[in-house]
């Protein structure tokens, strides 16, 4: 306590926080730092270890897989926002394991659960930390509570419940960017839409646009760490159809595979992200697109044109675990994209030699997606042009098209 200060010592209840955030860098927390360590006992680490069989072991039956999907057609070289943005996706048979990606993250967490032992770079030592106080913090129901509520909510809350509980807790910081469009939806700064009236958001509105005017472009639900895109997919309750069947939420679910929104936003942040961050050893990033159930894992490379999908995550488990019901592979992969930029070693030998096709599909606007991409402002999309000029390949109309071009030549 010798670095103490004079307004750590004003009021108890002050000098508790300014030491509890001295101690520790892990959002929230009330432990010395490398404390938590013993209270991680031998079931939790045991659990832990089991759950990552999803990740590791491919004979699990819930082995989480990479599809690398083929771009056959879209509209990437028009100017379309997200919503509207269209991709005929291949079928093809070409999977990899999620884990390929992680090699580096696998390896910090197996060492540590089989061995206890913490990496010796700081930076990734803070990455393990923030895990490993997620885990014990998910043991308590409270912290579960949100998790079990998803279920009807519209994608606006589902989108800021789980990155306030999930993703941004799991990120270096937890500040996020919300879509600034979310406001007028009625939603106040800084309040989760949880069922705790008293928790807090950490996220803010802001302007979440990204893309160009002229090709795909958009704002997107949110930012993580200014890092990972999370958007939800999910019929706002209140929107045309109030009263939706589990069936109708079943189809909704379906769609977070293959999805076309997911994939232009994906390939749009990734080409944002390879000119923001040139100084990055490699290019491989991740979008996460979610609903009331589970979790699809997007990732675009935009230096080798290889796209990438995993297979569906689910958020819950039928079977109580340390966690309730919350999925401990849910939340180990979200840790691992969230950290991405720790975690992740980038494309394998394997998944760098065949492409995607996006190149391809988006030659002729190509350098914009390499070289225009704006994150802020973009500009509101030109209008389409009017009927009249698309039916130039009528004579008729071509000959009034004609007329009236020489009445305003002959004006001027
Ligand atoms: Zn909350």
């Amino acid at each position: 306590m010798a670095s103490t200060t004079k307004r750590e010592l004003e009021g108890r209840v002050d000098t508790q926080i300014v030491l509890k955030k001295k101690r520790c860098t892990i959002n929230g927390c009330r432990l010395n730092m490398g404390h938590i360590h013993e209270f991680f006992t031998r079931k939790l680490l045991k659990e832990v270890a089991m759950e990552l069989r999803s990740i590791c072991d491919e004979n699990c039956f819930s082995f989480i897989k990479l599809n690398r999907l083929t771009v056959l057609n879209s509209n990437a070289t028009d100017r379309y926002s997200f919503s509207k943005a269209f991709c005929s996706i291949s079928e093809n048979d070409d999977e990899h394991s999620f884990g390929c990606l992680f090699k580096k993250g696998l390896r910090i967490l197996i060492k540590y659960l089989d061995m206890q032992e913490m990496p010796s770079n700081a930076q990734e030592r803070h990455v393990l930390d923030t895990l490993l106080h997620f885990i014990l913090k998910m043991t308590n129901e409270d912290a579960q509570a949100p998790f079990q509520a998803l279920e009807g909510l519209g994608e606006t809350d589902i989108n800021i419940i789980l990155t306030n509980h999930l993703f941004g807790k799991l990120s270096t910081s937890s500040s996020f960017l919300i879509d600034k469009q979310y406001k007028a939806k009625g939603k106040t700064m800084g309040s989760c839409p949880c069922l705790n009236p008293e928790c807090k958001s950490t996220g803010r509105f802001g302007d979440t646009g990204i893309g160009n005017p002229s090709v795909w472009h958009g704002n997107v639900g949110v930012i993580d760490n200014n890092e990972v895109v999370v958007e939800a997919l999910e019929d706002e309750p209140d929107s045309e159809s109030p009263e939706r069947t589990p069936k109708e939420v079943k189809i909704k679910s379906a769609c977070l595979s293959r999805n076309s929104q997911m994939i232009a936003e994906t390939v749009v942040f990734s080409f944002l992200q390879k000119k923001r961050h040139p100084e990055y050893c490699q290019y491989l990033f991740p979008c996460i697109g979610v609903n009331s159930q589970e979790m699809v894992v997007y990732f675009y490379d935009a230096e080798y044109d290889v796209l990438l999908e995993s297979s569906p995550i689910p958020l819950h488990v039928t079977q109580k675990s340390l966690t309730g019901n919350v999925s401990v592979v849910a939340i180990i992969v979200s840790w691992l994209v969230v950290n991405h930029q720790y975690l992740c070693d980038g494309l394998t030998q394997v998944l760098k030699k065949t492409r995607s096709g996006f190149f391809h599909q988006a030659e002729k606007r190509l350098f914009i997606y390499e070289n225009e991409l704006q994150f802020g402002n973009i500009e509101r999309p030109c209008p389409k042009p009017k009927k009249r000029f698309s039916l130039v390949s009528d004579p008729s109309m071509k000959e009034i098209e004609e007329e009236r071009f020489e009445v305003t030549l002959k004006k001027i």
